[in-house]
């Protein structure tokens, strides 16, 4: 008997999911989908890179249209909200939004990829012209266009994270004035803050005026409905764009109204098949679900798409009667702010202290060729690992060109559990034009080693 699974969000976990189930199990599957936006399959992460003219059209950014799915075989729904789910009777309803027509589709199994809302607080002027979020294509489509309409001077970006910088780095590439607006006292808190504050001097040094410690309250616009300032505690920054990148909540108003379990980060909560919790015929993935860590033990929401991704195809794997899992995330993440890479994976000293480790740090400045070789760039790597153990804990890298991907190592020896001197003898890649002898991730493992003895020796 065919089996008919309803998928709800036709982006990287919805249709990954699919598209797998679908390459696994044929006509043994039908498969409908339903897609609320105007796209399918497409890389909001390549948003800020589109929007700086790394990237030169919006089809660029599309892994896979709507017909492309439906050529292979899935029924896919655009414009078409899923507004509730009954689990009971096995139905959603789904409102074709052009049309104002809702209809009730039957499942026998359900994929709930339906992502993260961006997070909006209730700030006054924050609907003028010249406000702009960066979710979704069309959100980057509206900014590029007012670039290339308003032409503006000057543009505030409201929030310090991953995001913001990204669009920082974008808006400066159209020779834009950016000011970073951000409350914490750092930009990027997903570093510590002497990580932080080594981005903080880095994105100063590009030009760009970093506002840290400072509150956004609200958004003045002038006589033509356009903003022209953004208004903090600590005063009025002038502005002619402002774009928002105050991070993401999951999106799960519709699991929350068909009763399914929610975690302390309001995500959804699965097994590692991604199937939800205490639900045999319901799947979910993506931004909308929350992740163990696997370092520190705890769940956590990671809207990030690597794993978004990797959620789709574990879910169309055990849709399609084979077996795939996804144990959990390390924490790793990449970003860059014009010439400079971000990296992190595992735990920051405060995610330590609150997993009750004791732990040890070290911070090496490195190189990321060769000392003597042409085009060698600066790079700081700070290390943690467990006090008395020397289990790796967390990494951080700040550094220029050919820096952030070492992060990988780092995050594959996490996955494993390697202590830190484990790690010293890993066997890596050495030729000038690539790394120093010891490459730097190597040197750090040394220190943190030997940090580890020191403490140990303390103990004695
Ligand atoms: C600017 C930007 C840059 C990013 N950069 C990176 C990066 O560098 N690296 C990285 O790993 N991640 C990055 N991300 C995060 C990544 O894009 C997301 O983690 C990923 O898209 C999540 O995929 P998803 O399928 O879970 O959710 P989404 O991509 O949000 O897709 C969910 C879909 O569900 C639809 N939907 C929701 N509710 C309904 C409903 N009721 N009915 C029908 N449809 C519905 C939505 O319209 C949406 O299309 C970035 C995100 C942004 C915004």
């Amino acid at each position: 008997m065919t089996e008919r699974i309803v998928v709800i969000g036709a982006d990287a976990a919805g249709m990954s999911a699919a598209a797998q189930a679908k390459r696994i199990a044929g006509d043994a599957v039908e498969i409908v989908a339903f897609e609320r936006g105007t796209h399918s399959s497409y890389s909001a992460c390549g948003i800020p890179y589109w929007v700086a003219g790394d990237v030169g059209e919006l089809e660029h950014l599309i892994a896979r249209s709507p017909e492309e799915h439906r050529r292979r075989g899935i029924d896919l729904h655009m414009r078409t909200e899923v507004e509730e789910i009954d689990l009971g009777a096995g139905v959603v309803t789904a409102r074709d939004l052009a049309a104002g027509r809702s209809s009730r589709e039957g499942f026998d199994s359900l994929v709930i990829a339906t992502g993260a809302v961006p997070v909006r607080p209730p700030l006054p002027g924050a609907d003028a012209a010249g406000v702009f979020g960066v979710q979704t294509l069309d959100d980057g489509a509206a900014l590029l266009a007012d670039l290339d309409r308003a032409r503006p001077r000057r543009a505030v970006v409201v929030g310090g994270g991953y995001i913001g910088i990204e669009m920082a780095e974008a808006l400066v590439r159209h020779g834009v004035a950016v000011t970073v607006v951000d409350q914490d006292a750092q930009p990027m808190t997903t570093l510590d803050p002497d990580m932080g504050a080594a981005v903080h001097r880095a994105m100063e040094g590009i030009g760009i005026d970093v506002r840290t410690d400072t509150a956004v309250t609200g958004f003045e616009a002038g006589g033509d409905g356009r903003v022209r300032s953004v208004e903090t505690a600590d005063g009025s920054i002038p502005a002619d764009v402002v774009v928002l990148g105050l991070g993401v909540r999951p999106n799960t108003a519709l699991a929350r109204g068909a009763d399914l379990p929610l975690g302390d980060h309001g995500g959804l909560r699965t097994n590692v098949q991604m199937q939800v919790m205490g639900q045999d015929r319901v799947w979910a993935g993506g931004d909308c679900v929350e992740v163990l860590n696997l370092v520190s033990g705890q769940y956590q929401h990671v809207p990030l798409g690597t794993h978004a991704n990797k959620h789709g195809r574990v879910i169309g794997h055990n849709l399609a009667g084979s077996y795939a899992s996804f144990p959990g995330v390390v924490g790793t993440a990449v970003s860059k702010v014009c010439h400079l890479e971000i990296a992190r994976t595992g735990l920051r000293e405060r995610d330590a202290t609150r997993a009750g480790f004791e732990y040890v740090t070290v911070t090496v400045q490195s190189t990321t060729k060769a000392g003597y070789f042409p085009g060698t760039q600066q790079m700081t790597v700070k290390m943690i690992a467990e006090r008395l153990t020397g289990r790796l804990l967390g990494v951080q890298i700040v550094g220029y060109e050919g820096s952030a991907k070492r992060i990988d190592t780092a995050a594959t020896a996490l996955w494993n559990r390697m202590t830190v001197e484990e790690m010293t003898a890993l066997d890596l890649a050495y030729a000038p034009p690539f790394a120093p002898v010891w490459d730097p991730i190597l040197v750090a493992a040394r220190q943190a080693a030997a940090a580890v003895r020191r403490a140990g020796d303390g103990r004695r």
